[in-house]
């Protein structure tokens, strides 16, 4: 097998793990939008919900890859990590180096 299966879940569990992190640390900025006019102006207001929007799509960028992180680890428990689903070609390492979930060759990533 081309594919270092323990390289493949030590790249995937760094991941997670720093997910985890980011997580917990932006959960505080998810938090609803205090509305009291009086605590704060409206300007700041806005800024903190949009910076409450921009917490929100990371997180949701979070929970989708933590969601790769589980169907890549699927493929490796079915031996079919590190292939591209399209084309079955083997995706090279540099690439699985960058993208651990990547599920695709570059070529048919990009089509
Ligand atoms: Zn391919």
């Amino acid at each position: 097998m081309a594919i270092d299966v323990e390289k493949a879940k030590a790249r995937l569990a760094a991941i997670r793990s720093e997910l985890e992190n980011l997580s917990s640390v932006s959960a505080e900025m998810r938090a609803p939008v205090e509305l009291d006019q009086n605590s704060v102006g409206r300007l700041s207001r806005m800024d903190a919900m949009q910076q409450q929007a921009m917490a929100q799509a990371t997180e949701r960028k979070r929970a989708h890859d933590l969601v790769r992180i589980e169907m890549a680890e699927r493929r490796i428990a079915e031996d079919e990590y590190g292939y591209c689903e399209e084309c079955g070609d083997e995706i090279p390492d540099g690439r699985l180096a960058i993208d651990p979930m990547a599920e695709r060759c570059v070529g048919c990533a990009s089509a």
